[in-house]
């Protein structure tokens, strides 16, 4: 017992003889170390062939003046599952002491990653050697979250932090890329990048920036971390020393555009080009003044609803099945099963939400899914345009999650793309109000424990 209650005692004891943050950063590198099939995009099944650079998850750790250590971790990965968001958090929560709300997992939406667990299950057709590859890899990354996560408190040192934002112009709405029929959409994008520095001293530990767009500038074989991994690269070999992190806000109607398609080499230098801007404006942000950042961390993790429409009925999903091959046949096969088996298709998912709150006004608002631009755009002029930072693609990637306007315009994002994630219909006008409640919820949750 005794050598417990001294560790015990050390623990409680450090923060309050640190005043401040401490902070640690750590990554790890989970490059395949065999061909395996990429993620990302529907149809037929890529198997990669060779690796652009390695692929990295990343965390930062934080002690705030309480003692509380919260982790933030980003993925060169397209996304997460609930069964492995749950894992990853038991792990955390376990071995690490790492409460739930304390722990935010977001993912870059790499489309150029490997396929794991479930994530996406429905877009890939594999083959046995294929599902063993996914599996064999996906083992490995519940490790490699772990021994993160152990290495990002184990780096816990005294350090400031502080924020401020610049802007690159690479996002483009790509609802407007679709041809003419598609015009009529609306154009907007958020091409703010938000920089959190982490320095001890004059020594930059760890970089942390967003981006609202889709890591989706390639579109070929190889393993690589696209437009976001090329801008960490860059970053990491400006400042020697330092860990970039990059996380994906709220570009779920957002692509890198123009693209080029079939030509490898000049859509990775094109990639490489992109990652260099949003690289440059991360510099531009940390060589100019910055504001500082002060604790405690107060870390809220909420969860609402999201409705669905009606499906289609079970009669005529038996009717059409038959009719269709490749995705639409395992979606509608999908809907028939859970008619069978557990009375039909939900006719709502879980929506989860948290707000991290920095000492006084600066706030990070955590969004789960493919979040549409609208959400980042109206919770900042909500909460303020420049002590608010809006991210989507944390926790479980569930589906597009689009406003009220991108829902009534139709489209892929939040209409016809609802069928791949597995849900029967698209969400019912309620979406964007659920959603708004839940965050104006939480963001006065975190301030009301002041
Ligand atoms: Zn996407």
């Amino acid at each position: 017992m005794k050598p417990f209650i001294v560790s015990s005692l050390l623990l409680c004891c450090l923060p309050s003889v640190h005043a401040g943050w401490q902070a640690g950063a750590a990554k790890v590198d989970i490059t395949p170390t065999e061909s395996v099939p990429l993620a990302g995009y529907g149809g037929k099944t890529r198997m990669s062939s060779r690796v652009e650079h390695p692929i990295w998850i990343k965390a930062l750790a934080l002690r705030d003046e309480t003692g509380a250590t919260s982790v933030l971790i980003t993925a060169d990965l397209v996304g997460l599952s609930t069964k492995m968001v749950d894992r990853i958090a038991r792990q955390a929560l376990d071995k690490h002491g790492i409460q739930r709300e304390r722990l935010i997992l977001n993912t870059s939406h790499n489309h150029s990653c490997p396929v794991t667990e479930d994530v996406l299950w429905l877009y890939y057709e594999l083959t046995p050697e294929e599902t063993a590859a996914r599996d064999r890899y996906t083992a490995r990354l519940y490790a490699q979250y772990d021994e993160l996560i152990g290495k990002a408190v184990a780096n816990l040192v005294p350090a400031d932090l502080a924020f401020e934002q610049g802007l690159a112009g690479v996002a483009v709405n790509r609802r407007r890329s679709r041809g003419p029929e598609s015009r009529s959409m609306g154009g907007q994008v958020d091409q703010d990048v938000p920089v959190i520095t982490v320095k001890t001293g004059d020594q930059l530990k760890a970089v942390v920036f967003g981006y609202s767009c889709h890591t989706t500038a390639l579109g070929g074989l190889s393993i690589s971390g696209d437009y976001a991994g090329f801008a960490q690269l860059e970053l990491e070999k400006m400042n020697p020393g330092a860990i970039a992190m990059f996380v994906q806000n709220c570009g779920g109607d957002a692509n890198p555009l123009p693209r080029i398609r079939g030509k490898d080499a000049e859509a990775t230098d094109l990639a490489r080009m992109y990652g260099r801007i949003l690289a440059e404006a991360v510099n531009q942000v940390i060589a100019a003044k910055m504001t500082p950042l002060a604790g405690p961390l107060r870390a809220q993790l909420g969860e609402t609803e999201l409705f669905l429409q009606p499906g289609i009925p079970l009669d005529e999903l038996k009717q059409r099945a038959p009719g269709l091959s490749g995705m639409p046949r395992r979606e509608f096969e999908h809907f028939i099963r859970q008619h069978e088996t557990q009375g039909g298709p939900p006719d709502h998912v879980a929506y989860p939400v948290q707000v991290w709150r920095f000492g006084g006004d600066f706030k990070i608002i955590a969004l789960t899914g493919e979040t549409v631009v609208d959400y980042s755009l109206k919770f900042k002029a909500a909460h303020g345009w420049n002590t608010t930072w809006v991210c989507g693609y944390n926790n479980n990637l569930l589906s597009y999650v689009p406003s009220l306007r991108v829902l009534k315009e139709g489209g892929y994002e939040g209409v016809t793309g609802m069928f791949e994630y597995g849900h029967r219909a698209p969400y019912t006008d309620t979406v964007e109000e659920q959603i708004t409640k839940k965050v104006a919820e939480l963001v006065r949750g975190t301030e009301a424990a002041r």
